[in-house]
């Protein structure tokens, strides 16, 4: 690999010729980095059809497209290979990636092949003295590592660490097209088909409002109920895994870890644990509201009203308070 340069690269995500959010957050981090380290912050936008999202892509200062036909570099043997060949004739300081599922196979990855550190889960990222700190979140969210990074590294990043605005622009940045820079053919990867949220159901990252539901629900008759109060406050339900592992509700649905991340205004949490790997995927919600029977339950522990109750009395409860005030308020 060729000495390292100062410029910080940003790995632009994109899904259906659409660039995910987190991208923009990545990009007006990635211009504060790289100004004060004195290098350019590049965009890299890799696969068939990535051509014209470089007109979003203004806030760079520059950016590498690789534009090839049947290349897709979600399929991490692919994304990587490629990636690899570019850093090791360019040096980049810093890679970013969003710590999404794409994120992390292709940072995990590179790191491994190009032999340079990986910080996962990044909350922040800052420049003292020159020096590049990042903050990484571990064990869901219990623990923070405040990480030095001294030389040339791979960081994933918390969707939402940054605000997007910084990292959007007019302007049309210089760009590099160049082509495969390794062949894919013999490759023992490939996609076969992209699974999609089933027709006409919800995307729970964009609800306001959200009524969780876990293992304390007992029973599936029993999501009427939440499905009921959910109607009421204008929102949707999701799930802790074990309410979506019985296949009570489907899989975009849960909240957590290995589910979706969530800021709603208003979580309503009924009878959900709070275990670390739930709490990642909701805790930075506005507000809080948890009802669990035991006293004990971690859920308390982040929620900012709390009953300790039984669900199946307290909701009904509620739903005939809302009709109530719905009624006399028509
Ligand atoms: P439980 O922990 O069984 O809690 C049920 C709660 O309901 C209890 O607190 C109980 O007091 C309460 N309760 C019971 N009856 C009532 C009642 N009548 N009224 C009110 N309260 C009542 N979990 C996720 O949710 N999302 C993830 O993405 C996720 N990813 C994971 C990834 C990994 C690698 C691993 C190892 C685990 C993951 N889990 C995930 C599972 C997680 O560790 C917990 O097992 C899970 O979150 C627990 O779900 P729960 O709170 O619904 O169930």
């Amino acid at each position: 690999m060729s000495a390292t340069s100062r410029d910080v690269w940003i790995y632009v995500e994109h899904l259906r010729g659409t660039v995910a959010a987190h991208t923009y957050e990545l990009l007006g981090k990635g211009r504060e980095i790289a100004a004060g380290l004195g290098g350019r912050v590049v965009a890299v936008v890799l696969g068939e059809g990535a051509r014209p999202l470089v007109a979003t892509l203004g806030a760079a200062d520059s950016v590498l497209c690789v534009d090839a036909p049947a290349f897709n570099p979600a399929v991490p043997e692919a994304g990587v290979a490629v990636l690899r060949a570019l850093a090791e004739a360019r040096a980049p300081r810093l890679v970013a990636f969003g710590a999404t599922s794409v994120g992390m196979d292709l940072a995990t990855l590179l790191s491994a092949r190009l032999g340079l550190p990986l910080v996962v889960n990044c909350k922040d990222v800052r420049l003292e003295d020159g020096r590049v700190v990042a903050i990484s979140q571990m064990c869901g969210g219990k623990l923070l590592a405040e990480v030095e990074i001294g030389g040339a590294a791979i960081l994933t990043v918390l969707a939402g660490a940054f605000p997007v605005q910084p990292g959007m622009s007019d302007r049309t940045p210089p760009v590099e097209a160049i082509p495969l820079p390794t062949p894919l053919e013999g490759m023992s990867s490939k996609m076969r088909r992209l699974l999609e949220p089933e027709p006409g159901d919800v995307d729970i990252t964009k609800a306001e409002v959200l009524v969780g539901v876990g293992r304390g629900i007992q029973r599936k008759e029993n999501l009427a109920l939440a499905e009921e109060l959910a109607g009421l406050l204008g929102g949707t339900v999701c799930a802790s895994r074990p309410v979506i592992d019985q296949g009570w509700l489907p899989l975009n649905r849960q909240v957590g870890k290995s589910g979706m991340v969530v800021r709603p205004k208003l979580y309503v949490a009924l009878g959900i644990s709070g275990a670390p790997e739930h709490v990642e995927g909701m805790k930075d919600s506005d507000l809080i509201i948890a009802i669990n029977t035991d006293a004990k339950a971690p859920i308390f522990d982040v929620a900012d009203y709390g009953a300790e109750a039984d669900l199946l009395e307290v909701v009904p409860a509620l739903v005939e308070e809302l009709k109530a005030g719905c009624a006399s308020a028509a």
